[in-house]
């Protein structure tokens, strides 16, 4: 996550949901989330009936955060998917999707996004052959998303590679495990998003 420094389970324990920031320890059984489901901070364990407006607010969150986006980019994200042709919602999630960072996670170049992110902005990753460092940059179809033949050998890159399963990566991709690259077979459509996310209500909050 871009500027949040602090421990990244205690984002999870306040969504109430798992978001998958912490790679391998998401999936074994020291995820926080499974041991302590309530919100972090003394009055976690308090029941607060949570308002419309709260509920917006935090599937707006949670979604930040599952992305790794600053409150001031994911404004901007809003208003290009609003602008758009469609659905603003789905808009919304495929801009999102459609960052290197995520799709670099996505291939599993990376256990976590926020690693993902490093590899990108550390120049590990070319797209079409051509060394990109900007992790919201926007892959589209027909683009060759490769790990960069001096980072070929690099140990975290290898393991969490051979950690992602084949059918972990998402339909709109192609992996190639062997030259460690990946091509962007056609833009995600919402089924292709299985996250528990109901962009609805981000729209709803933006549309105040
Ligand atoms: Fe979230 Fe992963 Fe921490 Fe579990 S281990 S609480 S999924 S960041």
């Amino acid at each position: 996550m871009a500027n949040y420094t602090g421990p990244v389970c205690r984002l999870c324990r306040r969504e109430g949901s798992k978001l998958y920031l912490k790679g391998e320890r998401c999936v074994s059984k020291k995820c926080s989330i499974d041991r302590r489901n309530y919100p972090p901070g003394q009055n976690g364990q308090r029941r607060i009936k949570v308002k419309e407006y709260g509920l917006q607010l935090r599937e707006k969150q949670k979604v930040r955060r599952i992305y790794g986006v600053l409150e001031k980019q994911f404004r901007s994200y809003f208003y290009i998917a609003d602008r758009a042709k469609g659905v603003t919602g789905e808009n919304l999630l495929n801009l999102l999707e459609t960052r290197l960072d995520n799709v670099t996670y996505r291939f599993g170049f990376a256990p976590s996004r926020s690693m993902a992110r490093q590899l990108v902005r550390h120049n590990h990753v070319s797209v079409n052959g051509r060394k990109v460092n900007i992790p919201s940059f926007r892959v589209r179809q027909g683009d060759v998303i490769q790990v960069r033949e001096r980072s070929r050998k690099a140990e975290n890159i290898i393991s969490s590679l051979e950690a992602r399963a084949d059918n972990q990566i998402p339909e709109w991709l192609s992996l190639d495990r062997g030259d460690m690259k990946g091509i962007v077979k056609s833009a995600p459509t919402r089924e292709m998003i299985q996250y528990p996310i109901q962009e609805q209500l981000i729209v709803e909050l933006y549309s105040k």
